[in-house]
């Protein structure tokens, strides 16, 4: 079985070499790293990995809880890191409005749309972060709200992204069936990371069931996000295949058919990873 980890964390694991040989062992054998770093300073870490290890892709982007920092600078070393070949995406990218010390929306927002605009020259497919306030404490509701970032994140896709007709990653999908159906229909992919997998997810999990099989990707979010059985410990790309596994079930299909498609979609997404990752 070939499983993609489509969004991993991989800088700050003490041992990598055993993280990305358990990966291996569990079928893992293609990961996207996601470059944000600690912010853009350290956004070049993924890619460094990306040049090293055969089966490690990455991406570049500065975060929304950094977006104070997209400074011309940080975006010159964006635009940089972009025309790198091992760089396949940007982000992750968008909107959060969950976070109290998250910079406010008028940054957060003139962040995304210039990171848009550095993805689209290098013709490069996005991958979205969108965090709403609705679960979020008063005093961060008192800030953001009534801005909800669905809204706007799709509102500035709209406009700044679809022309483009490039696509995108919805990373971590955990919106409800409308933002899901809005996603698909501006060429986006929704990728599901471990919160699938827990009891309460039951709208992400509609949404799972319902996506188009050629649309889907699977996703840890390591090292956040450690999906059931293995929730509340420090998650790592081999776990993907716990959520392979509970999406394949709540779509009826085997989970090697689930890791094909999923596998095909990646490749689909990101065409220079099919002829140039080797198989492990
Ligand atoms: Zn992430």
């Amino acid at each position: 079985m070939h499983l993609i980890d489509s969004h991993c964390h991989l800088d700050d694991y003490a041992d990598l070499p055993a993280i990305l040989a358990n990966a291996r062992a569990a079928g893992v054998d293609t990961l996207l790293a996601i470059g944000i770093g600690d912010g853009p300073d350290t956004m070049h870490r993924a890619l460094d990995l990306a040049h090293t290890h055969p089966q490690i892709y990455a991406t570049a982007g500065i975060h929304p809880q950094e977006a104070h920092q997209a400074t011309p600078e940080n975006l010159a070393k964006l635009t940089t890191l972009a025309a790198d070949p091992r760089c396949i995406a940007i982000g992750e990218i968008g909107l959060d409005y969950y976070h109290l010390n998250n910079p406010d929306i008028p940054t957060q927002q003139a962040a995304f749309i210039a990171q848009m605009q550095i993805a689209a020259a290098a013709r490069k497919p996005i991958t979205i972060h969108c965090r709403t306030s609705e679960l979020a404490i008063p005093a961060a509701k008192a800030k953001f709200e009534p801005a909800d970032a669905w809204e706007d994140l799709l509102r500035l896709i709209a406009e700044h992204w679809t022309p483009t007709a490039l696509p995108g990653i919805m990373h971590c999908f955990s919106g409800n069936e409308d933002q899901a159906t809005r996603s698909l229909a501006a060429g986006f992919y929704l990728s599901f990371a471990g919160n699938v997998t827990y009891p309460k997810s039951t709208i992400i999990q509609s949404v799972a069931i319902a996506a188009p099989a050629d649309r889907i990707l699977i996703e840890t979010d390591a090292p956040f996000l450690a999906p059931i059985p293995l929730r509340g410990q420090t998650n790592e790309p081999a776990y993907v295949a716990h959520t392979a596994q509970f999406v394949a079930q709540l779509r009826g299909i085997t989970p090697d058919a689930l890791a094909d498609l999923t596998t095909a979609n990646f490749g689909a997404l990101f065409p220079a990873t099919l002829s140039a990752s080797p198989r492990i």
